[in-house]
């Protein structure tokens, strides 16, 4: 069996083979020893583990594993799932949103790291936390997709009331930009969520699309647990990524990229 484990900030994701087929599991990062405990009982196999807290897993494994930087690891793994969606190009943007958000280039078989924002999957269960005391992130994000940012972003059209804007109408103004302080009381857990989803969103969309500048490709590849299970950031990060001229992409199982490279790599 051949197990690739990345570790995260936030969560452990995992690819393995077996029979020929390759498996996906996610844990809580505080179930690290059991993660462990599980590749100890494995028998012989082959691990390679990447992502921050990879020094802390091997040193709870019986056996050696080999290492990887986290972003070889990923552009791997990317370099995979595309090839399996059959949507691999020669040039494209990764935005990683994890607990916090990584850019990168791919180009001429090269990754180059371009960039990134601390608002990211950490911000949106955070920042949702502090806002509605809602503490799991289904939870977070179920809410979050019935709810409505109307009463709470402000949008170009909302200044230019009379006028036609220089820029897209439709682009935010300012988040949680509205004047709030009059209805501060009456917005409910599924407004302010949608809110908190539009900000993160947004502003991994806008610092991508300003990134592919520096790339020779309008490309986007999203991946990151952020997005799973998650329709109203996809819609966003969509909507925002066209909105500015260029291509949204979301593979299949892209949450799982720095485990996939791990274990292509063995
Ligand atoms: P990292 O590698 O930094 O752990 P991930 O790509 O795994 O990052 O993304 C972590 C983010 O995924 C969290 O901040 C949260 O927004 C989201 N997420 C998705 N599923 C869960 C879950 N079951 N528990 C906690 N966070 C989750």
């Amino acid at each position: 069996m051949i197990v690739g484990i990345d570790a995260g900030g936030t969560l452990i994701k995992v690819a393995y083979t077996k029979k020929g087929e390759v498996h996906f599991e996610k844990y809580p990062i505080a179930e690290i020893e059991q993660v462990a405990d599980w590749v100890n009982n494995l028998g012989d196999c082959k691990v390679c583990v990447t992502g921050g807290r990879s020094g802390v897993l091997v040193s709870l494994l019986d056996q050696p594993a080999q290492e990887m930087v986290e972003f070889e690891a990923t552009h791997l793994g990317v370099q995979v799932l595309l090839e399996k969606n059959g949507t691999l190009e020669d040039a494209y943007l990764v935005t990683n949103v994890g607990t916090g958000t990584s850019i990168h280039c791919i180009q001429d078989n090269m990754q180059e790291r371009l960039g990134g924002t601390g608002v990211g999957g950490g911000t949106l269960i955070g920042l949702s936390h502090l806002l509605t005391g809602v503490t799991r992130y289904d939870e977070i994000v179920g809410l979050a997709s019935k709810g409505s940012r109307d009463r709470l972003d402000l949008k170009v059209k909302d200044i230019y009331e009379d006028k036609e804007p220089p820029i897209s109408g439709e682009l935010t103004a300012s988040n949680f930009g509205q004047n709030l302080f009059a209805i501060s009381d009456g917005l409910t857990k599924e407004e302010l969520l949608a809110a908190v989803i539009g900000l993160v969103g947004e502003t991994v969309s806008t610092v991508s699309v300003q990134a592919a500048r520096q790339c020779r490709s309008s490309t986007i590849v999203y991946i990151g647990s952020s997005f799973i299970d998650n329709p109203l950031l996809k819609e966003v990060v969509t909507s925002y990524t066209i909105l500015r001229g260029s291509v949204p992409v979301f593979p299949d199982n892209g949450e799982f990229s720095g485990a996939m490279g791990a274990m292509t790599a063995l």
